[in-house]
């Protein structure tokens, strides 16, 4: 489903000078599939995750998703296709802090609009609920624990019932219990709603739920290793 052919990204540093970020990866990922991205601070994690959600272009190779080549679309396209095909969840969960948890919702189903607007409360029903949190729907993100924030942005990313889920450290912000129940939430997507989830993480014992394990070094994959199925 992911796609990453001879992918290389530098950027021009403060000092003008070129810094290469990821060199020559080559990754596929399936369908369903759960896998964890591992590796130091720097080492290129993020840059390489912002390139399969679209969120910005390598410098070269091509990046492709599904039969989409990303280098292909333009800005206003590719915009509209991460709307509809990337969840996207972040450290610092980025709920806009002036809105409730369900209007954060319901703007992300505005912004894409591609559930019918008489179905939009019943999809955050039912998805506050399934995050465990229906009871939260009309409170502001602050009066929220980080974990209930957590849940919320993941709720949000999943209104538009994208295929593939993207997520930065998204514990990096959380006590142990709340960042568990965080990756067991993604690994349900992957097992039980056939999402395709691709995760950061410092810490091991959470990419062990992974159902695979990519290890990024200084902008190289340094390891990519899959759990034999338990049956
Ligand atoms: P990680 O997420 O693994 O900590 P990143 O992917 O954020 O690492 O960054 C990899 C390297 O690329 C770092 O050395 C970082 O400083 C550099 N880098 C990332 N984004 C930019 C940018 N926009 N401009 C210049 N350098 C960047
Ligand atoms: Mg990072």
């Amino acid at each position: 489903m992911v796609k990453l052919e001879k992918i290389s990204k530098q950027f021009t540093t403060a000092s003008d000078r070129l810094f290469v970020a990821l060199k020559n990866i080559d990754l596929a990922i399936e369908r369903g599939e759960f896998a964890a991205i591992i590796g130091r601070s720097g080492s290129g994690k993020s840059t390489l995750l912002n390139l399969v959600a679209g969120l910005d272009q390598p410098s070269k190779g091509t990046v492709s998703i599904d039969d989409n080549v990303l280098s292909g679309l333009t800005e206003n396209d590719l915009a509209l296709w991460r709307g509809r095909n990337v969840g996207i969840v972040f450290q610092f969960f980025q709920l806009l802090p002036t809105l409730t948890i369900q209007e954060n919702l319901l703007i992300a189903m505005d912004f894409v609009d591609v559930v019918p607007k008489k179905d939009r409360l019943e999809v955050c029903k039912k998805l506050l609920e399934k995050l465990d949190i229906a009871d939260q729907a009309d409170k502001l993100p602050a009066t929220l624990s980080g974990g209930q924030q957590q849940r919320a942005a993941i709720a949000r990313s999943l209104v538009n019932d994208p295929p593939l889920i993207i997520a930065d450290e998204p514990t990096g912000n959380l006590d142990t219990v709340a960042g568990n129940k965080i990756i067991e939430i993604f690994q349900s997507l992957s097992t039980e709603d056939g999402k395709t989830v691709l995760f950061v993480t410092h810490d091991m014992e959470l990419a062990k739920l992974a159902g695979r394990l990519i290890n990024i070094h200084d902008g190289q994959i340094l390891e990519d290793t899959r759990k034999a199925k338990v049956e």
